[in-house]
């Protein structure tokens, strides 16, 4: 996935790793465990952290430094997938499970010191080469044991990332090391904010001149849309940010109150007031309510 997508559909994140890895400490988790249904989408977030932490050049989004380069081929000798079909010692016959003989090579080999910052990226894969999730089955607990030691206290320069569908799928011991993250998807079920994500993207940061702009915007919407489905996924839109927005009190506070602002627009829709004017009052409770 581009870069530049990436950032707009996962602003939040982006913008934690990135400051994260900004900071002259990098102080970013060395365990970070992504969750939820769009795995590719996990694995190209996993891949951005990792040019992150690589890029000699700009960290820009087309930078075009060797590190860079090596990363979007996914060709990079420090960025490692690693699955039940992915980075195998040659002697490991084993084909449903990362296994125990690949932890120790992934031991072994942690042991050189390295030049780049090492990201293993573990996943598992279908026959198609698709990201699927880890659970119990495909990373197992003696495999996960062998590990456990490098997990907590990694050589410098390393990270782990986990991708999953559910947290309940992975083993405690790996949930209890990592920094857990969920990475919303557009097509969850129920939750689907697909329609108003390109209206409500940066929301947070428009400018109060521009109070109309938004108002213009979601009122576009309505005309080809239903409108009490508009109201709901912008509320699903907010629901997502707010599961994204980390340990980010105000941003919690300010979300919270947005979505109580949505749901007063409900029931002024329920009382069949002007879809105008109750768009009107909402675009200026989202953008002049901070
Ligand atoms: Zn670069």
């Amino acid at each position: 996935m581009e870069t530049a997508l990436l950032e707009e559909k996962y602003p939040f994140l982006i913008k934690y790793f990135r400051s994260g890895i900004e900071n002259p400490n990098k102080s970013i988790a060395h365990c970070i465990l992504f969750y939820g249904t769009d795995l590719q989408a996990q694995y190209d977030l996993a891949l951005e952290i990792a040019r992150l932490l690589n890029c000699t050049g700009d960290k820009s989004a087309d930078c075009g430094c060797l590190n860079c380069n090596w990363i979007r081929q996914n060709q990079h000798p420090a960025v490692l997938t690693i699955s039940k079909v992915d980075n195998k010692p040659s002697n490991d016959d084993s084909k449903t499970v990362i296994s125990i003989e690949q932890a120790r090579m992934i031991k072994n080999d942690l042991l050189v010191t390295s030049d780049y910052h090492r990201v293993l990226i573990f996943c598992d894969k279908d026959k198609d080469g698709n990201i699927l999730g880890l659970n119990e089955n495909n990373f197992q607990e003696p495999t996960a044991n062998a590990l456990l030691k490098t997990f907590e206290e990694p050589p410098s320069h390393t990270t782990f990332i986990f991708l999953t569908k559910d947290k309940s799928d992975m083993l405690s011991t790996i949930i209890s090391r990592a920094q857990c993250f969920f990475v919303p998807s557009a097509k969850d079920e129920n939750r689907d904010f697909s329609l108003v994500q390109e209206v409500m993207n940066g929301y947070l940061e428009i400018d109060r001149n521009n109070v109309l702009d938004l108002y213009e915007k979601m009122f576009e919407l309505t005309k080809e849309n239903d409108s009490a489905e508009v109201l709901n996924q912008i509320q699903n839109y907010m629901a997502a940010l707010l599961k994204n927005s980390l340990d980010n009190p105000l941003l919690k506070i300010k979300l919270i109150k947005d979505i109580n602002a949505v749901e007063h627009a409900k029931d002024e829709l329920n009382l069949n007031m002007n879809i105008q004017t109750i768009l009107e009052n909402l675009a200026f409770a989202l953008v002049l309510d901070r």
